[in-house]
Formats: C-alpha cells, structure tokens, sequence
C-alpha cells in the first residue's frame, strides 16, 4: 500500500481553509444517521466526543476509567501553548509552528503543524468560553509562562494542574450531550480489538471490566483517542493502567503503526528510590521557568546541596546553552542530565538526579510568589521525599513520559484502516522526533475540537446507507478470538507474576531501547523480547477468573501487547541509523555530544506494517518535505 498522506498544496497558511472548503460535507438532516464509536475520554477523545455530537452525530464513548474524569489527561501539570502573543514578546502561528517544527527535530510534517498552530488560538477561546480558570494577571488578562523550547511566553495554565482544568471544561461539554442522549457513555469497558468489515472499521469488541462480559459494537466509524504507551518501560511518569492495546490490536488489524521509538525522556521527574517502585512522579516543566539546574562541580561530592558554594557548582544548561538555559528542550535537557550523572556528578542517595533549585527564585521574588506558581508541585514532592524544596533543592532525573510515535495517520487524522481514526496521542501526528512541552494538550484538544469533527465527515458522506450490524460473521469471529485470548491468559496459571515480567521488560527497554541506543544493545534487546514473550505465555499466572474485576487479567492483556510493541520499537530505533530527538543513537552524535541527524537517508516517517508475531513487520516511508522551515543542526546556544 502506498501511504497518501493527504497533506494539501499551496501556501501552508491556506491549506486547511482550503482542505475544509475541499472536504465533502454530511448535511445536518443527515449526520443522526451516523453513529461513530470513540474510544478514550481523555481531553482528546471527550473534546471529540462532544464535538461529534453537537453537530449532530450519534457517538459512543468508552473509556476503562470508572469515569471520563479519570482519563490519565488530568494528570498533566505544566501548561498548554498557544499563539496569542498576549505578552507582546513577539509570539505568531508562524514562530509556534517554527518551534515545533525545529523542536521535533526536523521529524514532523510542516503542513500538520502549521495547522496545529493556527488552531491553538482557538483552543484558548474554547476553554475560556467552557469556564476553564487559567491563570490571570492582575489586570485580569490570562497569564502565560514559558516552556522548553521556546522564546517567549506562550503557555498558558492553571496552577499545576493545567490538565485537570481543561479535562473538567471538556468533561462538561460531554455531559452536556450525555444528558441530551447524543453520546452513550460506557465507563469501565476495554476495547479489546477492532472489527472489520470489507476492509473498513466498522466496530469493536469490549471487556466489561467490572462484570467480564464480552459485547460487540457496531458504528459507521470508529476513533481511537487512547493515549500513548510509556508505560512499555514500566516505570514512567504515565498512570499505571496506561497502555497500547487498542492501539495494537488495530496494528495487528492493519493500522500502520509509525516511529515507535521515538519515545520522550521527561527531565524533571522525581528519582526512582527503589527496586518496588511501580511510578514515577513528574515535576512539571514549568518548574524549569525559575528553578535552575545543577550539580557539583567534583565527582562523588556528597556534601548536602546547601554546604557546596557557588563556584563550586556546575549549572550545566546555562553553561552549555547560554541562549536558552534551563529551558532547552526536553531530550537535550534530559540528554544532559545522563552525563552528568553518568560522569559521576550524580546527586542523593542514589547518586541518580541533579538539583533543581529555587533558591535564586526565592530569593529574587519571594516564596510567597513561588507558592503561587507552583505550590501544589512543592507539596506533592515533599510528600513523596520528605524533603522541603522551599530549603533544600529538589532532586530530579529523566523518566519515559510521552510517546510521540504511535498509529500513522493521514492529515486528516484516518488510520490506514479506512474508517479509523486516530487523535491524541495515540496517533503519531504532529510532534516528529521530539514533543516540546505543552503542546500535547494543544494537539489533543486541536485533534478533538477542531480537526477530527470536520474530517470525519468526508469518510462518512459518502457512505449513507452502509450500516453493518453487529450480526454480521466478522463481529462473531472477532468476539471469539478475543474470548479464546482471555481464556489462553487465565489458563496458564504458571508461577511468575504479571508484574515481575512487566518490571523485566521495562527494565530492558530502558537499558537498551531508552535515553541512549546502540546498535549492539538493540541487537541483544530483540533476542531478549521474544524469549521473555515466551516466558510470560507459558509461565505468567494470572489470578482469580474472568467475570468479575479482575485486575490482574487487564495487566496481564495489557503487557501481552507491551511485549508485542517493545521488539517493533527496538526494530525502528535499530533500523533508524540517525540519532534525532529523543532517538539518541550513540553511534551518531556531534563533537559536542548532540544528536546528530542523517537528513540525506532518514528525512521519513517510518510507518511499520504488521505481518505477524514474531514475524519481520515491512517498513513503509512517508518523505518528509521542508519547503518553509530548512532543516539544520538544532542549536539552542
Ligand atoms: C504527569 C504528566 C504531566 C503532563 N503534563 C502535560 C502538560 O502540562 N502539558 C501538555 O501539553 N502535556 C502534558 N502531558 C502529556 C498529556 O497529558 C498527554 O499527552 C495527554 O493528556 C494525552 O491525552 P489523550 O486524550 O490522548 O489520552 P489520555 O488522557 O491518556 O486518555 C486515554 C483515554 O483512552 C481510554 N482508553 C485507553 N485504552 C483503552 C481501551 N483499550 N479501551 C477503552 N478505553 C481505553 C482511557 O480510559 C482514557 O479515557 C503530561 C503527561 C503526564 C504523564
């Protein structure tokens, strides 16, 4: 299959307007005779969810959660940016979609991008007009803080708790079409596989999480929003029943599934303390808009944070990137936390973390201000360490966050599955080879809000008429492969725990498949993945039964699919022979210890075809073009 990517012609700041204007319409009198499946009610399947239905679809919306205000969305601290200049620091679309496009290492498509920035100034109107509390100056404008990446101030939020906020806003507009009975909410059911028909997604299949009834659905279209998979290295900063399956099973269905390794290494998470650990917490990047980083300037120094004097500590990203200190981008940010401690400049009891002050802050603006800032994220460490960092600086390392690989989709956000969709970040869109900080709320919300409610429509206008039900063979024959895995997974009943084998994988693909890759520890990493499959199929158990809350099983699906997943990741970062982004490859890197990208052989989207377990997936590219913004070697000096 050749993959068409659907990016329009002409000038980038016209291709949208003129995209819309090209799409086919469904008329209003007509969109109730379609009924769409979301899956996912975090702020991109909710904000889709109720978009779809205020125009008049009919949508089903599930989601594993006891509720769509549980989405792992509401977990997201920092912030969401947006193009509104209202600092007057010289902000534009075009610097937003500049940024990006540079942030992500020269690995996105210009034309998805430039439209995420234009949207992003509607996504502030939208939130505001929800009753979204973003902070606000005294004067009564919204007030923006800056992220990684960035020169001037463009993020907006909410405290730390920017997530929460705007999934509340999206939340509302769910219920509002809940109540109207244009959405039917099902809380607490797991897709568990895709169902086609002639070639078309045309349904799923669910595990009733609390009862274990498997059940069908059928629908003209079905939208994966299910958020990205981090939690392949078990220990991440994503909440722990975050997973890939939907996601995989359309692989394994036919959906192409692009640059998996590319993953992103958070820099500021707390440091894990020890072997049991099932999390890591982030600290917000925001915190990097006051907090300076750093530590000593000796190897092996264990004198308290407090005790080493100034001239004795190395403040490494102001040193080494004067332009943009503290607030490079996060691969570079948290690149360079390794060496450091890799150099044995390691802080705390692990000698794992670099510091991450505010005594300067406090100092200059007083601790009542850095309260205001940023007081729920103080609170939430000293109630993980113990430790005050109003006193003493808090301690931070890199942990897998956020996936910026995940289902290849075209512009207009369709799988190559005809009729599935992909939105959030589930889908591989727009953040290339390295995702700058708050700009994945911007994308889900833009995905979910503004770009997926009108493309949907030019899958489904021509289709009127064409409903499948959930008699049709294909259902039955999906139903029961699904039945015959749950009961594969509770008839194993062997003697290691689904989580020691999970711990197992997440460590190996830290090791081999994390910050740094090589080609030797890749090679090694795709022998150890299937033997360790074959562990966990003969020799996982997986306790209790399946009709009832079974927790245990959810993992154990969860982690088949993980362990599916982690050898097509080790795949792409092994065939990807560059290092870009969050792809280091310790092969390529500059003098000076930078990624060093391969432009001339690997200016494309690895889209990855599924031809089996266990069997060599086919590689497909999508060329990436630059007309607007040339690629370089990333400076942030
Ligand atoms: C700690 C933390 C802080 C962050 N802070 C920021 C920030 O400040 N700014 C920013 O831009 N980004 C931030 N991010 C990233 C951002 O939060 C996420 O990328 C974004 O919220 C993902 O939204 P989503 O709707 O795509 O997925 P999610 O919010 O993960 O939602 C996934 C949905 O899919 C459902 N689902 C999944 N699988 C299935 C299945 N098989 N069957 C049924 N339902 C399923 C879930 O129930 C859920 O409803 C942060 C991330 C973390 C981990």
């Amino acid at each position: 299959m050749t993959l068409d990517s659907k990016i329009p012609s002409g000038p980038i700041e016209d291709r949208w307007d003129n995209h819309r204007f090209a799409m086919k319409l469904v008329n209003p009198a007509n969109k109730r005779k379609f009924d769409v499946i979301m899956v996912g009610s975090g702020l991109a399947g909710a904000s889709a969810a109720a978009s779809m239905a205020e125009l008049g679809y009919n949508v089903q919306c599930f989601c594993y959660q006891d509720t769509a205000r549980r989405a792992h969305s509401i977990a997201a601290q920092g912030g969401i940016n947006a193009a509104k200049n209202y600092q007057n620091d010289g902000d534009s679309i075009y610097r937003l979609f500049y940024d990006t496009v540079k942030g992500g290492d020269f690995r996105s498509r210009e034309a998805n991008v430039y439209r995420l920035a234009q949207v992003s100034l509607e996504i502030i109107d939208q939130a505001v007009a929800q009753g979204v509390p973003f902070a606000r100056e005294y004067s009564g404008l919204l007030d923006n803080r800056s992220f990684g990446g960035a020169q001037v101030s463009r993020t907006f939020y909410a405290r730390g708790q920017t997530g929460q906020q705007l999934l509340l806003g999206a939340y509302q507009a769910l219920a509002r079409q809940v109540k109207k009975g244009k959405v039917q909410m099902y809380p607490r059911h797991e897709m568990l596989d895709v169902v086609l028909v002639d070639g078309e997604a045309k349904g799923i299949i669910t595990r009733d999480l609390n009862t274990g009834k498997i059940e069908r659905w059928a629908a003209d279209a079905v939208v994966l929003g299910t958020g990205g998979y981090s939690r392949v290295f078990y220990l991440s900063t994503n909440a722990m029943g975050c997973n890939v399956t939907a996601a995989w099973r359309a692989h394994k269905r036919g959906a192409y599934f692009a640059n998996p390794c590319y993953t992103q290494i958070h820099p500021t998470a707390i440091p894990q303390a020890g072997e049991h650990q099932s999390k890591l917490t982030l600290m917000s990047e925001s915190l990097r808009n006051d907090g300076r980083i750093w530590v000593p300037k000796s190897q092996g120094d264990d004198r308290p944070a407090i005790q080493i004097p100034e001239d004795e500590r190395d403040y490494y990203l102001e040193r080494r990137y004067p332009a943009f200190g503290n607030l490079v981008p996060r691969d570079i940010a948290s690149r360079a936390a390794k060496q450091m401690v890799d150099k044995g400049h390691g802080v705390g009891p692990t000698k794992v973390g670099v510091y991450l002050d505010f005594a300067d802050a406090i100092g200059r603006l007083g601790k009542k201000v850095i309260e205001e800032r940023y007081g729920n994220l103080f609170e939430m460490y000293e109630k993980i360490t113990g430790e005050d960092p109003y006193e003493v600086p808090m301690r931070i390392y890199p942990a897998p966050h956020y996936t910026m690989g995940g289902l290849w989709v075209d512009y207009e956000l369709q799988s190559t599955v005809p009729g599935l969709f992909v939105i959030g970040e589930a889908n591989f869109s727009d953040h290339g080879a390295n995702r700058l900080g708050a700009s994945a709320l911007m994308q889900g919300l833009a995905d979910g809000y503004f770009v997926l409610p009108y493309t949907i429509g030019n899958y489904l206008a021509p289709r009127m008429g064409q409903k499948v039900d959930t008699d049709h063979p294909a259902f039955a024959e999906v139903e029961q492969e699904v039945n015959d895995r749950v009961g594969k997974l509770l008839s194993i009943q062997g003697e290691r725990t689904v989580d020691s084998i999970h711990r197992e994988l997440g460590t190996l693909m830290w090791e081999k498949c994390g910050m740094a890759r090589t080609a030797e520890g890749l090679k090694e990493a795709l022998e150890e993945i299937p033997r360790l499959r074959e562990e966990f199929w003969t020799n996982v158990r997986v306790l209790g039964d399946g009709e009832e809350i079974n927790e245990s099983l959810e993992k154990a699906g969860r982690l088949a699919d993980f362990l599916e997943l982690a050898e097509l990741m080790c795949r792409d970062a092994l065939d990807r022979e560059e290092s870009c982004g969050g792809h280091f490859r310790e092969e390529h890197q500059t003098e000076e210890g930078e990624a060093l990208r391969r432009d001339d052989e690997f200016t494309y989207v690895a889209a990855w075809e599924h031809k089996g377990v266990g069997r060599e997936p086919v590689l497909h590219k999508e060329d990436l073009e630059f007309e607007y913004v040339k690629p370089s070697q990333r400076s942030y000096k």
